[in-house]
């Protein structure tokens, strides 16, 4: 068997898990160290995401040709891919048989780094998200979520996160766009604080504290960006950077791999409008994005409510932020969504 390339740990204290991941380290980094240009500077050739095959990566996993952007055209096969997945080169976990149990010695708790990593990439090498079509936008969502339904009957699978970072400021290693998609066998403690608010929440009020957020603010308006017939995007109003962003379906869902085929391209619709306003309004800033869902192995939950959250890198964590885990805002929410409101096709 493959030897296992990280270990996740727990903090004695707080109880939080962290994964001590050795071999990424190793990852290439194919940036020009120039904000903002990064993407137009890295020559295509030297690209390793434009022909991922031939830049030494695995066959896909899953891929949709552009085919199916337009109706009626004719199957050409995988040389016409658009979107594909393939298995991460350097994962933060890997797969295995056995399924890790904790081991505690030596006053640590810890266990192996069992899992699923891929990459989700899109065909062009200088189009991001929020400059593509709503149908290619739906192409990608459409991949996010069949591959996660195949990997949430993985036995050793708890939490399926699909996540998105853009620009080196945000994260990204390849310039090249694409999304990865982490299915682990914990559920890692930011979702797990959030479930437990939800739920107490839910017992005390009776219902979804995000559905009594969505009817507050779609009375109210002023945080509200963009909206369609399934689909809100609005500015929360505890952001936790300046124009942070959230995706909510308008009806109560708690599985975002649930989400009906026909409503998926009303998501794409709202997914690319975040995008393309902040990148208008902040002149192509960096960001991630990422979907809170429930757990893979869990059926229902009245209490949680699935949603994007877009977190543009408008601000960095100094010593207030590490110090006291208090996010300061230079822009309100309400003034943020004002200005994206505003921002014309
Ligand atoms: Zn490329
Ligand atoms: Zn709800």
């Amino acid at each position: 068997m493959k030897k296992l390339i990280s270990e996740f740990r727990q903090d004695m204290v707080s109880g939080d898990w962290i994964l001590a991941a050795s071999r990424r380290g190793r990852r290439p980094n194919v940036f020009d160290h120039k904000k903002h240009v990064f993407r137009k500077s890295v020559p295509k050739r030297n690209c390793p995401f434009d022909d991922p095959q031939k830049g030494g990566n695995s066959a896909p996993v899953l891929w949709y040709g552009s085919d199916h952007l337009a109706a009626g055209t004719k199957k050409r096969g995988f040389k016409d891919w658009f979107v594909q997945i393939i298995p991460n080169k350097f994962p933060a976990l890997s797969p295995s048989k056995i399924c890790p149990s904790m081991v505690s010695r030596n006053h640590y708790n810890f266990f192996n780094g069992v899992g699923f990593h891929d990459v989700i990439i899109t065909r062009p090498h200088d189009r991001s998200l929020g400059e593509m079509s709503h149908k290619e936008a739906e192409l990608v969502l459409r991949a996010y979520q069949n591959r996660y339904l195949r990997l949430k009957t993985e036995k050793c699978v708890e939490y399926i996160l699909i996540f998105h970072n853009h620009g080196e400021g945000a994260g990204a290693s390849i310039a090249h766009p694409h999304s990865q998609l982490i299915a682990m066998p914990i559920i890692p403690p930011d979702v797990s604080r959030s479930f437990s608010g939800s739920e107490r929440y839910f017992k005390k009020c009776g219902h979804c504290v995000h559905c009594t957020m969505l009817e507050w603010e779609l009375s109210k308006k002023t945080r509200i960006v963009f909206q369609n017939d399934y689909f809100v995007v609005l500015a929360p109003f505890a952001s936790r950077v300046s124009f942070e962003l959230r995706i909510y379906p308008k009806w109560h869902a708690s599985h975002f791999e649930e989400l009906d085929e026909r409503k998926r391209i009303w998501l794409a619709e709202a997914l690319v409008e975040a995008l393309r306003r902040l990148r208008k309004a902040l002149d192509g800033p960096d960001y991630n994005f990422f979907i809170h869902t429930a757990p893979a192995k869990v059926k229902y939950m009245e209490h949680y409510h699935w949603h994007f959250e877009i977190l543009p890198k408008t601000g960095i964590w100094a010593g207030l932020e590490f110090g006291t885990g208090v996010e300061v805002v230079s822009v309100p929410p309400e003034e943020a969504a004002k200005m994206l409101r505003l921002i014309k096709k």
